[in-house]
């Protein structure tokens, strides 16, 4: 064993994060005869966490990449999706439908649903924060508060959701983005000053790094504030991370802030917030001048979606356990406000509640191991959440 506890990609590809019981009942189909037993099993969620009405289904690459070659074919709902748990009927959802044997696939349940799961609990609470944050920039700073193996994982997750920019290096490559990032309170502790450590880093960091200048290290925020503008030629924005014990009203210090850069001349140097922001408190000063929110564990500690793996279909023939319902079925989903419906028709005409008809939104992502459809960037994936976040908090 390695001496971090992270399993590596290998170890999870071998199965060795699954639960156990998967793999004493892959011996036990193989011992009786019937591994090659084809299935249809499909991946639904209940109710959200935290009451939310609405969620951003993720990680459909990941798990696609974790299968391909493998000998099984897979429906989806595209990543991205913006999907309502249904309230008034009983019968859930797929948001992904797998078709293979068993055997094939079973062992990797547990891999599938950690890779859904928690990205698209993560995506939620980011495209919330957009939303909280009235469209304004929201930069995912949350990695320092989960485990470092999954790292990558947040901030793709967390830049589909709507995040404008991720802070890690392999959420940068993964997302195919520029990493962010202002200054770490250690660089003024080290280098002893505001005006040291400000222009220490506009001289030695390169030029296209933007000059954000953090300005509640040792002094009141509006007398740094000036500081920064006098010590960075472009100064792009100051950032206020400023303690619990010392915010007292955080609008009328970003107010006041905002004044003072104003009155002696620096109106185009921004204003950055941070430090423990969630929805609530993001929404309680998006319309103030602040220009970009720094969100960290609200968004990277989000709460897992309850989805949940169950085989509906052996051999052709319908079959659920207690309190599911059987047989293949098709998800649909109402254009206008999102509402989801099932049918075991393909081609059904379901009507939602808001009268619109619904659209069949799934479509195959795999055919015996091999990806099928397009190959969207997360950038892709993105826009199209953002505008189906848009479209559902106009509702
Ligand atoms: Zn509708």
């Amino acid at each position: 064993m390695a001496d971090l506890f992270n399993a590596s990609e290998s170890e999870i590809r071998d199965g060795n994060t699954m639960d156990v019981y998967f793999e004493r009942t892959n011996r036990i189909l193989e011992s009786r005869g019937i591994a090659g037993v084809p299935v249809w099993a499909e991946f639904t969620g209940s109710s959200l966490p935290r009451g939310w009405d609405w969620a951003v289904f993720c990680g459909l690459q990941e798990v696609l990449n974790l299968l391909e070659g493998k000998p099984v074919s897979i429906h989806s709902v595209p990543e991205g999706t913006v999907f309502r748990p249904r309230t008034d009927n009983s019968v859930r959802v797929p948001l992904m439908n797998l078709y293979g044997a068993y055997t094939d696939f079973g062992e990797m349940e547990t891999a599938i649903l950690g890779m859904l799961c928690q990205p698209s609990g993560i995506a939620t609470a980011a495209a919330r924060t957009k939303i909280a944050a009235k469209w304004k920039t929201v930069l995912a700073f949350g990695n320092r508060r989960m485990h470092p193996a999954i790292s990558g994982v947040i901030d793709r997750s967390a830049y589909i959701g709507g995040c404008d920019g991720v802070s890690s290096k392999i959420g940068g490559e993964i997302t195919g983005t520029t990493p962010v990032g202002t200054v770490p309170h250690a660089l003024m502790l080290m280098m002893g000053s505001n005006d040291t450590a400000f222009k220490a880093f506009d001289e030695v960091i390169e030029p296209e790094v933007p000059r954000i200048m953090l300005i509640d290290t040792f002094s009141d925020e509006r007398t740094a504030a000036l500081d920064a503008c006098r010590s960075v030629k472009n100064l792009k924005g100051v950032r206020l991370d400023t303690p619990g014990s010392r915010r007292g009203n955080f609008r009328d210090l970003i107010n006041e802030v905002r004044w003072e850069l104003d009155m002696y001349g620096y109106k185009d140097v921004e204003i950055i917030v941070s430090g423990g922001l969630d929805e609530d408190s993001v929404a309680a000063i998006a319309d103030t001048c602040v220009s970009s929110f720094g969100v960290g564990t609200s968004i990277s500690n989000a709460p897992t979606l309850d989805l949940s793996m169950d085989i509906v279909e052996k051999n052709g023939k319908p079959l659920s356990k207690r309190g599911k319902f059987g047989g293949r079925k098709y998800t649909y989903r109402c254009p206008h406000c999102f509402e989801m419906g099932v049918s075991l028709s393909p081609d059904d005409d379901l009507k939602c509640h808001c009268g619109s008809m619904m659209d069949m939104i799934e479509v195959p992502v795999m055919k015996d191991g091999v990806k099928v459809g397009p190959d969207r960037s997360p950038s892709e994936i993105r826009e199209s959440v953002l505008k189906q976040v848009k479209q559902i908090s106009e509702l």
